[in-house]
């Protein structure tokens, strides 16, 4: 399991994603994982998206406040993670509302099909791999790259935010980071150059 600088602890409550990244780590550990795994998940193998609630449990209300991942192996918000699941996910962080959860997504546009309570932090990672040719990006203004996730995040109102740019696969354009961040409510931006 990964170790992430801003979390505490990494819950792997779905696991799987389509999105198809070539320095996804999820994947690799996934299929780790399940070599241990009995009897062996086959979803987990072929990283296609599934719950495993099982790991709920490592959550409970008498623990300390912690900064929680909650998506390391999946996308929030990606094609194939059923919106049942994230309730369910959602209903937990409200049993333990002593953390502070934060989610990561490439697709911080469709957050807003749910509500979330304050401690969490919504998320959106941001890789400046690019050109960029996706729909998406001919939507928001800042059209460059992958940046434009920073001003569909800000186009949010609820709760706290944060950018995780990890991996950076390239230039990171600091007059239009400043002007994406600036006056923000971002909880924190992570960067990480050296992840793969
Ligand atoms: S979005 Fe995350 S979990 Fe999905 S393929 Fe990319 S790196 Fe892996
Ligand atoms: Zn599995």
């Amino acid at each position: 399991m990964v170790k992430r600088e801003w979390s505490d602890l990494n819950v792997n409550l779905v696991i799987g994603c389509f999105n198809g990244c070539w320095y996804c780590y999820g994947r690799r550990l996934a299929k780790w994982a399940n070599k241990f795994r009995r009897p062996h998940c086959k979803l987990c193998n072929e990283f296609i998206p599934h719950p495993h609630f099982e790991n709920l449990d490592k959550l409970t209300p008498k623990q300390k406040s912690k900064f929680v991942f909650l998506d390391g192996h999946f996308d929030w918000n990606g094609k194939g993670v059923k919106k049942r699941w994230l309730e369910t996910i959602l209903d937990k962080t409200k049993e333990c509302p002593q953390h502070t959860y934060v989610l990561l997504s490439k697709f911080p546009q469709r957050y807003s099909r749910l509500t979330y309570p304050r401690n969490i932090v919504l998320g959106a990672t941001v890789t400046c791999e690019g050109p960029d040719t996706s729909k998406e990006m001919t939507e928001h203004p800042t059209k460059l790259k992958d940046l434009w996730r920073i001003a569909a995040l800000r186009k949010l109102k609820s709760n706290r935010k944060a950018i995780s740019f990890e991996p950076l696969l390239g230039p990171l354009p600091e007059t239009k980071t400043r002007k994406a961040t600036n006056n923000s409510d971002f909880t924190f931006a992570n960067i990480n150059f050296q992840s793969l």
